[in-house]
């Protein structure tokens, strides 16, 4: 079975065994507080956003937030990869769009970020085979190609919401994000079917639940990327985390083992990391151990390791790239 088809799959699980639980009164819950009986978890933002609140330190909130962190740092992100719903339901912007999907387009022939055997031209094929489509940048950024999009800052948009939500949850004493967040609400459109069908509850939740979900997840498009502070909380955890982090054979890559320009990985990648060129993408603590680049590359040259093997060093293809750009420097200091 494909990963990608895995990654619908668990998401789609996970709300089954909601709604099971739901109709028969069990105490799963869903993702935002999940357990049973006395023995429950909250999702780390809803911990932290009801202590804010309630301005005291929660027992059960404390005890989430240290089994989320110790999550985080074996497994990075990966919750937003195999488990978060919202992707799954992010796919449903194909009924309203006609667009290929992420990095789809910049694959297609004739693109100037296709795969292209290296030129004579060695600084120009250098930086089109790190990720970088050099003069045709602009129009590459347009048509949404990975490798050409704007690198993820350190901090950027998400974590100032997350900020914001925090901040919210402090000043009107309620996690004020945990009514608009797009987790809670997949599961509350779920608990709301079942309760139409089995008891033939209409209210404006039937309607307003799923119509706020449409609109944060499809219409706006960016949610996990430019929105989610769970994400955004998650990667500065991520920072500690070392497993599972993509391993790059040079002798099979195409560009370290055969001197052709590829990039297919960092065009994979949704989270705008270059597995290839690690300097060039996003952190490495944005990593939701998705797969993508594995599946991707066309080589098999990528490999996620539980850890990385001893004595490995930084990529190949980035210390070519670091020496084509001293070598540019010390050409324009000579005049
Ligand atoms: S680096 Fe690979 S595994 Fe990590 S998020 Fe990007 S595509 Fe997925
Ligand atoms: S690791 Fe694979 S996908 Fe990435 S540049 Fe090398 S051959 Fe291409």
């Amino acid at each position: 079975m494909k990963t990608k088809t895995i990654r619908i799959l668990i998401p789609l699980a996970v709300l089954l065994a909601a709604g099971v639980g739901f109709v028969l009164h069990t105490g799963l819950g869903n993702l935002s507080a999940i357990g049973w009986g006395d023995i429950a978890l909250l999702c780390p933002l809803g911990a932290l956003g009801t202590m804010l609140a309630t301005k005291t330190l929660v027992p059960k909130a404390l005890i989430s937030l240290a089994i989320a962190a110790i999550a985080i740092v074996v497994l990075g992100r990966a919750f937003c990869a195999w488990v978060c719903p919202v992707p799954v339901v992010s796919k449903l912007r194909g009924i309203f769009s006609k667009r290929p999907a992420d990095g789809a387009e910049a694959l297609e022939p004739g693109n100037e970020c296709s795969p292209a055997v290296l030129t004579d031209d060695e600084r120009a094929a250098l930086k089109r085979a790190a990720g970088s489509c050099g003069s045709a940048q602009d129009a590459c950024a347009k048509k949404g190609c990975a490798s050409c999009a704007d690198v993820r800052a350190k901090l950027d948009s998400r974590h100032l919401i997350l900020g914001g939500s925090l901040l919210s949850a402090a000043v009107f004493g309620f996690p004020v994000f945990c009514l608009i967040c797009p987790i809670g609400l997949s599961f509350a459109t779920v608990f709301l079917i079942i309760l139409l069908f089995s008891g033939g509850d209409v209210t404006w939740s039937l309607v307003a639940v799923p119509a706020l979900l449409v609109v944060e997840v499809v219409l706006l498009r960016k949610w996990c990327a430019k929105i989610c502070p769970l994400s955004a909380l998650m990667s500065l955890v991520a920072k500690a985390n070392r497993t599972f982090k993509p391993a790059i054979d040079d002798a099979a890559c195409l560009e370290t083992g055969h001197g052709a320009a590829c990039g297919r990985c960092a065009l994979a990648c949704e989270q705008a990391i270059n597995p290839r060129h690690p300097e060039l993408g996003a952190r490495w603590s944005e990593c939701t151990k998705c797969r993508a680049c594995v599946d991707a590359c066309p080589t098999s040259a990528i490999s996620l390791p539980f850890l990385p093997a001893k004595g490995a060093t930084a990529p190949q293809g980035a210390r070519v790239q670091e020496a084509a750009d001293r070598a540019d420097d010390e050409a324009a200091a000579q005049g």
